[in-house]
């Protein structure tokens, strides 16, 4: 059994969290340390630990990842000037949070995305 982050407790709402979409699919809310004008966190109800976890299974799960991502990009505004969705996967990318999530940035010229 996959060990359940802080992420669970956001979903549960047993921790606090600026939640701005909820549905029995997904949870999405504002990062904590935002890199951006916009940074928010969509993430599946379920626990999947890393990207290398998902199964077919989860694959309308993770189509609808995108579908409120881009919902929510029209409702903070961001939607014609852009944005950019980021999945980390384990230490080389930088994963910190073992619950996957796609990371909603935007509000700002990002730059290209390696730098
Ligand atoms: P990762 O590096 O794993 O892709 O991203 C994890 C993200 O979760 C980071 O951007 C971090 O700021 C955010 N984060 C970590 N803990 C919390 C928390 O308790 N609440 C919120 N809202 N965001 C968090």
């Amino acid at each position: 059994m996959a060990e359940e982050t802080i992420f669970s407790k956001i979903i549960r709402r047993e921790i606090a969290a600026d939640i701005v979409f909820q549905d029995d699919k997904v949870t999405a809310f504002r990062d904590i340390s935002p890199q951006a004008p916009t940074h928010i966190l969509i993430i599946p109800n379920k626990l999947i630990p890393t990207i290398n976890d998902v199964t077919e299974q989860d694959e309308a799960m993770l189509g609808h990842m995108i579908t409120v991502a881009a919902k929510i990009a029209k409702q903070e505004g961001i939607d014609a000037n852009g944005y950019r969705l980021i999945m980390n996967c384990n230490k080389d990318a930088g994963q910190e949070v073992f619950h996957i999530h796609m990371h909603l940035l935007g509000g700002k010229n990002l730059g290209r995305l390696l730098g």
